[in-house]
Order: C-alpha cells, then structure tokens, then sequence
C-alpha cells in the first residue's frame, strides 16, 4: 500500500531529503554524555548501524559543542545538535552538524531581555552559514511562556501551535525555508490533534514526529504507533523519532521499532494494534538523554511500571523523568511525578513537592502516596 504524502516542500539534511515524498526518515538521539566522546561515537555508529537516517545529540555549554566536533571527526553519520537552553552554541556547533534543533521555549533562558526575533536569527545565520537544516521542536512541558498565559488552563494545543506557526511565520521572513517543525506531547491523542492542525494551516512545512517520554517498551512504542497510524494514514510525517527509555546498550531499538511501525503502517497492519486504554494507569518516562546524572533513573522507570502493576485500572498519570533540567516542569501534569537528580529522586504531587528521596528509598514513598491518591478517588480506605 502507498501512503499518502502531504505535499511538503523538500529539506535537506546533510544526505537525505525529508518531505516532498522521499521516504519517511527515522532519528535517535544520543543518551550518552556528550563530552564523554567514545561513548557517545559507540552511540552514533550503533545507531547508525540499526538504519537511523539522522542522529541528535545535546549540546547545552561550550565543553559539549568541542566534544561535538571531536565526535564528528569519528563518524560520517548524518548529526543533528540538540540546543538545550543555551542558543548561542549554535555557532560552535553549526559547522560540524547538518542540522540544528532548537526548542522556542528555551529561548528564554538565557539574555532575558534580548527578544527571542533576534535569537533566531543567529541560529539562522549559523545554520545558513554552515548548510545546516533547522527544526523548530515544540514540546509540550516547555511551551513558550507568553504563549502558555493567552489560553485556557486546560488547553495545551493552542499555545504549542501558536507558537510553532509564530517561528515558521519568522523564518519564512528571513528567508530561510530549510526546516521541519515537531510537536510533542506524552499523551498520543494530543500529539495527533496538534499536528493535524498545524498540517492544515502550513501543509508546506515538512514535520517530524514523535509521542516523548513515551516510556519504556511495550507500552512507550504502542502509545507512539497509535499516534503514528493516525497522523501518517493521513499523509502527516516526514521523519520520525520513537522516544524509548532504554539503557544506552539498546538505544538502537527505538530505530528498529520505528521502522516496524512504518511497515505495518504501509502494509496496512494498523488494525492489529493492542487497544491503547487512556482510562487506566499511564506511565511516562523520558527516553533519557546525555542531562541524566544518576543512570539508575533506567531502572527505576522499570521498577515503578512493576511496582505500579497492582493499580493498572486506575486513571492515574506517573512521570518519571531523568534529570533536573526538565524534570520539574514535565512532571507538573502528572498526578504523581518522579525526577532524578544525582543522588536523590524528587516526589511531586501535581506541582506540589513531596520531597527528595535516596533511590533506595522512593518506591515505598511512591507507593504511599499511590495508595492514598487510589484511596481518595474511591473512597476506600
Ligand atoms: S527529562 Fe532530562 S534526561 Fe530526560 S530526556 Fe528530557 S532533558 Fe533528557
């Protein structure tokens, strides 16, 4: 079967094309700490070796963007840099990447008072110095601010789109036409709503997608196939990431999955799919990257989906989320939320804090607080 394509324009990314119908490209990222430059080239030659079209790595200070460069003398993969919050690394890392993602909700974190126009156009002047493509890479717990206050509290759609069509609107003014915009978000249904909408306003705009933090496997790949099905069967995609959490020895499975769920997709397997049931406990946890700090946070995602297992049909969210950066904010949404930090892991409520804890000590605080959020929603003590 041949799926239908939107007609998006064409986006080089240093040996391949994403949109105007070349094949649907699957991306990782690394996990591995950036500055540890053999363990991050294993990574990349893994992955590479597994069939990913382009690979992502994080660059959050000047120490990370030199080991990139070293990196990039070791391997002939196609690389993407992940800017984390720090835009001006666009310049050190543009020369030895073939694309660039940055995330406009972090373009607020450094030089407050400059307008983030101008931070733009210095990521677009290094990207266009250096043939680099761009990703506009919106994601859900990081929403632009200014954008987040104009809507209704429970609309989290609005603002993402808002402001995806804002910075395409940008770039297309400076005349840089070479980038994809994604949209994420944990829960697949929104992830198909956002991209549905953003397709119908600019079905030029090539789009990447991805379901993030959608945990560990089976169920992150089943919540990431089910928005897949819906968007590609439609004719929205161009590249794709399925965000596992996985210890750094499989990372490559979230290659070999991706490109599962685009052959069953093509072959017409989508009504094969395990019912995915929002009306029973969810479990997100990130896919992991080089900001974790303790790895044990794998492990854990793997302990609190077992010891969660007893509380399967209650609609409860846990997040478990890797690191400092953006484990707090990517918790807020859940009802109980989990982020690692090095030595402790730190329990939320919503955004309410219930303290640290050391990792041999949060699966009971965790199971606690699980029984007495089960115990209020049923009225039984
Ligand atoms: S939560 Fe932190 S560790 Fe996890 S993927 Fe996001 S930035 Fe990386």
């Amino acid at each position: 079967m041949k799926l239908p394509r939107n007609p998006t324009r064409a986006v080089r990314i240093g040996s391949i094309t994403i949109g105007d119908g070349n094949p649907i490209a699957v991306q990782s990222m690394c996990a591995t700490h950036t500055q540890d430059i053999d363990a991050t080239v294993s990574q990349v030659n893994d992955l590479a070796a597994a069939g990913a079209d382009v690979i992502r790595i994080a660059v959050d200070n000047r120490k990370d963007a030199d080991a990139l460069a070293k990196i990039r003398e070791q391997t002939s993969a196609t690389l993407s840099a992940d800017l984390q919050e720090n835009y001006r690394m666009a310049a050190p890392v543009a020369p030895h990447v073939d694309k660039i993602r940055y995330n406009p909700g972090h373009l607020y974190h450094h030089e407050r008072s400059k307008p983030w126009q101008d931070k733009v156009r210095f990521i677009v002047d290094a990207a266009g110095e250096n043939d680099c493509a761009l990703r506009v890479g919106v994601n859900c717990g990081s929403v632009d601010p200014a954008k987040i206050g104009k809507y209704a509290a429970g609309d989290s759609i609005a603002p993402m789109l808002e402001s995806a069509l804002e910075h395409c609107e940008l770039l297309d003014k400076l005349g840089f036409t070479r980038y994809c915009v994604s949209l994420k978000d944990s829960d697949p249904a929104k992830v198909v709503e956002a991209n549905k909408r953003f397709a119908e306003e600019r079905p030029d705009v090539p789009l990447h997608l991805g379901v993030t933090e959608a945990g560990l496997p089976p169920d992150g790949v089943i919540k990431t196939r089910i928005a897949f099905e819906q968007l590609l069967s439609r004719g929205i995609g161009d590249t794709i990431r399925v965000s596992l959490t996985l210890p750094n020895a499989r990372k490559s499975e979230e290659i070999r999955e991706g490109r599962q769920i685009l052959a069953d997709i093509a072959a017409g397997r989508v009504r094969s799919v395990v019912h995915y049931n929002p009306d029973s406990l969810n479990i997100i946890s990130c896919p992991s990257c080089s900001r974790v700090e303790n790895e044990a946070f794998i492990e854990l995602a793997r302990e609190v989906k077992e010891m969660t297992r007893y509380a399967a049909d209650h609609a409860l969210t846990i997040a478990v989320m890797g690191c400092r950066v953006n484990g707090p904010g990517e918790t807020d949404d859940a009802d109980l939320g989990l982020w690692c930090g090095p030595k402790h892991v730190n329990l939320k409520r919503r955004s309410e804090s219930l303290g640290a804890y050391r990792y041999d000590e949060i699966l009971p605080r965790l199971k606690q607080e699980l029984d007495a959020l089960i115990a209020r929603k049923t009225g039984v003590r």
